[in-house]
């Protein structure tokens, strides 16, 4: 009989077995219908940071960071980590002071040090195109847009100053799940193509688990890593887990103008702004109800340049729709996406204009923020015992798959949980003054 069967194969799932069979728990069985990562952990951006604006998030982006690095020198970084950083730009001198004090709290919650730039950044280091080691930390802060363009010469002269944000960047999310993956398979994990619809219980013990039309599989243990099917996982163990699932899409376009800058960060508007369209164009808008794209739009779009120096492709995002909805397949999304995204990219890389009068070749896929409603994972111990969640990854799954996949494997395998676990415990609702805060909670620093 297996110790552990972990439901779910996408990044968490894959995550924490690999973390299990590290710990010594070897007997695991990984089940899903899907391919390995084909349901959301293929779909995203595949960016990381650490600056976060709670210590609880940053306590748990800096031990997954920590072992992203530890892993990629393991594999000869076989998923391409880099350290590019995320650049978060504004042109609003209002917001600039804001970003100063919003970056002061996530250097004094532990994300590094801030270090200011006025009207000159000596000490101020570029990042290196590819790889990771020796990067600096912390993040640095441009109160000057010209400064800000001596270092970044594409970005709009609109832009008064920005953040750099140093430990981030980004990686093959399916390179470093396949790694996961192929690891916790050759230490005698193994892979089960099945639908679990129902899991056993006596005695409030997990005793297996029923595969849809295929039998059952016994075991002691089970990890829910079903993404967008938490709930309906949740519910087979008789436990509703407060989670929520939002439509999120992202653009990959084809650069054949050349005009995105190859050596960027992860570049981020922090503005709202007025997308410019054409009299005419509005007026077509305004004509099929889409009045929302006229108006002024949220802050958020962003995007990052895609593949080696070669590559023509960047990739865009801006979710100015918020459609929260239980998942369904495809996922829905806006066929005026791609060029609402293009649009709100210029806004910060003028040179994108170039598109608005063609669009390039544009490739959309979109999948499922599943989130907690102050967007803090769930990787704890929930319902009869033997019963474990891994989820609630949102649109940071990615980056925190190695910590909330060594926590529930930690868990799993009796070590003694970091400081910080209780914050991923689904219990810290049960204390009505962070349920209350979390109900309130208006900045969890999600893009
Ligand atoms: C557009 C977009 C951009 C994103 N950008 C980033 C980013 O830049 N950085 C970042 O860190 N994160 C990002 N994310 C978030 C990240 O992709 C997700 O948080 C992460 O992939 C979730 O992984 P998961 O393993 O929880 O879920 P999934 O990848 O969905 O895996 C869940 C698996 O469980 C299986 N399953 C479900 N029910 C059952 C069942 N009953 N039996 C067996 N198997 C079952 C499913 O088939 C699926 O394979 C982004 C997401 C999107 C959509």
């Amino acid at each position: 009989m297996p110790e552990v069967v972990v439901c779910g194969a996408g990044i968490a799932g894959v995550s924490a077995a690999f973390h299990l069979t590290r710990m010594g728990i070897e007997d695991v069985v990984i089940v899903d219908p899907l391919p390995p990562l084909s349901l959301t952990s293929d779909k995203s951006t595949e960016c990381y940071r650490n600056w976060w604006p709670s210590e609880a998030m940053v306590s748990l982006m800096g031990r997954s960071i920590d072992l992203l690095d530890d892993y990629a020198r393991e594999s000869g970084n076989v998923f391409g980590l880099n350290r590019r950083g995320y650049l978060y730009l504004t042109g609003d001198p209002q917001r600039l002071d804001d970003m100063r004090s919003s970056a002061e709290a996530a250097s004094a919650a532990g994300a590094g040090a801030l270090r200011v730039h006025r009207t000159a950044s000596a000490g101020y280091q570029p990042a290196a195109l590819q790889g990771f080691e020796d990067a600096p930390g912390g993040a640095d802060l441009f109160l000057d847009g010209d400064t800000m363009r001596r270092q970044f010469p594409f970005l709009s002269d609109a832009i008064v100053g920005g953040l750099h944000a140093r430990t981030a960047g980004w990686l093959s999310a399916q390179q470093l799940g396949m790694w996961f993956f192929e690891q916790a398979l050759q230490a005698g994990a193994s892979f089960v193509r099945a639908e679990i619809a129902g899991v056993h219980t006596s005695q409030g013990r997990v005793r297996g688990v029923a595969l849809n039309g295929e039998g059952s599989i016994d075991s002691r243990a089970l990890v829910n890593a079903a993404g967008p099917h938490l709930g309906h996982v949740g519910r087979m163990v008789g436990v509703e887990l407060p989670v929520e699932s939002e439509v999120h899409a992202k653009a990959a376009f084809r650069d054949h103008l050349g005009v995105f800058p190859r050596e960027a960060p992860m570049i981020i508007s922090s503005d709202p702004q007025r997308i410019s369209w054409s009299a005419e164009e509005a007026a077509l808008l305004r004509a099929e109800g889409r009045d929302e794209l006229t108006d002024l739009m949220p802050p958020g779009c962003h995007g990052r340049p895609e593949g080696g120096d070669d590559s023509p492709w960047g990739l865009g995002l801006w979710e100015y729709q918020l459609d929260v909805r239980e998942p369904e397949w495809p996922v829905p999304t806006d066929p005026l996406y791609p060029e609402v995204v293009l649009r709100g990219l210029a806004a910060v890389v003028p040179a994108l204009a170039a598109y608005q009068e063609r669009l390039p070749e544009v490739v959309v896929d979109a999948g499922y923020y599943t989130k907690t409603v102050e967007n803090r994972p769930l990787a704890c111990p929930v319902g009869p015992a033997g019963s474990y969640v891994c989820g609630a990854l949102s649109g940071f799954g990615i980056m925190a798959a190695c910590a909330v996949g060594e926590l529930v494997a930690g868990s799993i395998a009796g070590f003694e949980p970091p400081a910080w676990a209780h914050w991923f415990d689904l219990r810290r609702y049960e204390d009505p003054a962070y349920a209350r805060w979390a109900a309130g909670a208006t900045d969890s620093g999600q893009l």
